[in-house]
């Protein structure tokens, strides 16, 4: 959490927990918009497959149980 308990994110829409993503106006962001939540997500989801791709078979498998 960042300025006023917006989320804190780098340009690949990684907050400082590996594994979770923000997208849109939860975001420490200068514009609040459609236009900009929509490209925050893009990227986001772009940045999560990149994520689950690199994550061994065991991390994978700690990730769900955590998540769950
Ligand atoms: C009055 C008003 C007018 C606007 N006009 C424009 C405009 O003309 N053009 C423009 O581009 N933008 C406009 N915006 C901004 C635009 O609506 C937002 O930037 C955009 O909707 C952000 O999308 P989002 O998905 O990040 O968040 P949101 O659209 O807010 O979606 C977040 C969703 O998460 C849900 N949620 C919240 N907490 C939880 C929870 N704990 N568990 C599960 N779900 C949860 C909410 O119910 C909501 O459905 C306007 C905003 C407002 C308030």
């Amino acid at each position: 959490m960042g300025h006023r308990g917006f989320v804190i994110t780098n340009s690949a829409m990684e907050t400082s927990v590996p594994g979770v993503f923000a997208a849109g106006d939860v975001r420490d962001t200068h514009l609040r918009q459609v236009t900009t939540a929509v490209g925050d997500a893009a990227v986001a989801a772009v940045s999560t497959e990149h994520y689950l791709e690199n994550l061994k078979g065991g991390d994978l498998i700690e990730t769900i149980i955590k998540t769950n």
